[in-house]
């Protein structure tokens, strides 16, 4: 499977995961998250519009993600595939990569979420200590990611494409379970 979506809440090890997926896979791991960050750090007009927005614990607006997702998504490593860490993360964003892949002919082809326990994931966050990682603005993701992002694990869940693996294992076991549900 080559069109791959990676879910899972803050801490919950995507990023880590979708490295090693991805090469695994042979397909690019796109990390929307990764990507504003870049955007802020080099300061570009992207960076300077979501930078706040991100140190709150917020989303960036639907709109402003699909542009940067048909961009991305559009570029020639990930015509052959993709494993998307950290989008879609709302309902809209979910109809929006339907949208794009339709477009060029393609579909998603599985969805694996990484569960993990809350206070699991506040403690792993307040030890990594990013700067959107102080206790209020982890909180606030995690009630973002319940609203916002849940519903899109179940409307995956729902068209049979969704596969929930445990997150509170060592990393190689969860590697090891994520790449087991996509038949690897
Ligand atoms: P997490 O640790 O929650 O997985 P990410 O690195 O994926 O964090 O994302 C960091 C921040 O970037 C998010 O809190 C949000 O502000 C912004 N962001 C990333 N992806 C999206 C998206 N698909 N839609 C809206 N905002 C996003």
């Amino acid at each position: 499977m080559k069109r791959v979506v990676l879910l899972g809440p803050p801490g919950s090890g995507k990023g880590t995961q979708a490295e090693r997926l991805a090469r695994k896979l042979g397909v690019p791991a796109i990390s929307t998250g990764e990507m504003l960050r870049g955007a802020a750090a080099a300061g570009t007009p992207l960076g300077k519009r979501v930078e706040g927005i991100m140190l709150q614990g917020h989303l960036v607006d639907d709109q402003t993600m699909a542009d940067v997702v048909r961009e991305r998504l559009e570029q020639d490593d990930a015509r052959q595939g993709f494993l998307l860490d950290g989008y879609p993360r709302t309902m809209p964003q979910a109809e929006t990569l339907e949208a794009i892949l339709d477009a060029q002919g393609t579909r998603l082809e599985a969805v694996v979420l990484i569960e993990v326990p809350e206070p699991v994931l506040v403690e792993r966050a307040l030890s990594r200590r990013r700067p959107d990682d102080t206790d209020e603005v982890i909180r606030e993701r995690l009630s973002v990611y319940g609203k916002d992002t849940e519903p899109v694990a179940g409307y995956y869940r729902g068209r049979g494409l969704l596969q929930a693996v445990d997150g509170d294992q060592p990393i190689d076991r969860v590697t090891a379970a994520l790449l087991a549900a996509l038949g690897k």
